[in-house]
């Protein structure tokens, strides 16, 4: 019996030893009218702890309409904070400590629709490099796109962000050698999604990684548009993720489905977090002109 005691006991240490190595994480969420925000969370959660790199806490705040003043997140618990949030400004105190606690060091993921909110707040801004609408236009910086093997930085006067219809789209990574890329297929089709386009932000200290093309409107040409990029805040690293669009349906997550996004959003929250990718490259991962799924946000057995 006291061999048995002893033994769970190693077993349990052993376990918390583990847990204790995993990136501690909060999704921030809530009140974005136009995207299913509960269903998305979810499925970031999902896809963050199958990946057994990451405990996940989901923190959503005040409904629509309701006083943000309550909304007081204790950032410095986690490692990384992942943004999935589409609503009203955050009081005072709240910027504050997240500006903090990304200037410490903390680590941020930002997805699809949460480059949208709080341009009112500059420092916000500053984190996610490029956002959207809102009233964004010229005095927020310049669009920046790819063009003849460079990025342009276009202050040409105009707002900020489009999309058409969903559509699938081929994403061509543009640095190829960062660790959150670096052994993936460099060209590969992205399932259904919004594409968003004609991005402008401060765009400081940012590197963007990956790009896919769109026609805006009626015009005859489109532009290479940043999908995926990276921001140094400080000591702190920030990912964005313009993927991964959820509508109002559970069966409208198909966009986060897609193992692209799933791969790619890993990586750049073990990156954002820790300053390495130590995940293999799996052999799901889509290809030139070939999308695939994880519809359990979970690799399938035989990823690795
Ligand atoms: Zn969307």
């Amino acid at each position: 019996m006291k061999r048995f005691l002893f033994l769970a006991v190693v077993i349990c240490l052993f376990c918390s030893g583990t847990e204790a190595q995993k990136i501690k994480t909060m999704i921030v969420t809530g009140q974005d009218g136009s995207h299913w925000w509960q269903g998305g969370s979810e499925a970031v959660k999902m896809i963050l702890e199958n990946s057994e790199l990451f405990t996940v806490d989901i923190l959503a705040t005040p409904q629509r309409g309701e006083s943000m003043e309550s909304y007081r997140p204790d950032f410095s618990k986690y490692d990384l904070v992942v943004i999935n949030y589409g609503g009203a400004t955050w009081v005072e105190q709240t910027r504050k400590d997240f500006e903090q606690f990304v200037s410490n060091g903390g680590g941020v993921v930002v997805i699809h629709s949460s480059i949208i909110p709080m341009d009112d707040w500059e420092e916000y801004n500053n984190m996610v490099g490029l956002g959207a609408w809102n009233g964004r236009n010229e005095k927020d910086g310049p669009y920046v796109y790819w063009k003849n093997d460079r990025f342009v930085y276009d202050y040409s006067p105009g707002a900020a962000g489009y999309h058409g219809l969903q559509h699938p789209f081929t994403v061509v990574h543009r640095n190829t050698e960062h660790p959150i890329l670096k052994g993936l297929p460099t060209v590969w089709e992205h399932f259904k999604d919004e594409l968003y386009a004609r991005l402008r932000g401060p765009a400081r200290n940012i590197d963007i990684l990956a790009t896919a093309y769109e026609v805006v409107g009626n015009a005859s040409e489109g532009r290479d548009e940043p999908v995926l990029w990276t921001v140094k805040y400080g000591k702190g690293k920030v990912f964005v993720n313009v993927l991964g669009h959820a509508g109002n349906d559970p069966e409208l997550r198909y966009s986060m489905e897609c193992t692209g996004f799933q791969v790619t959003l890993l990586r750049g929250a073990e990156w954002a977090a820790r300053g390495t990718v130590t995940q293999q490259i799996p052999k799901d991962f889509p290809s030139k002109g070939v999308s695939t799924l994880r519809k359990d946000f979970k690799a399938p057995f035989n990823a690795y």
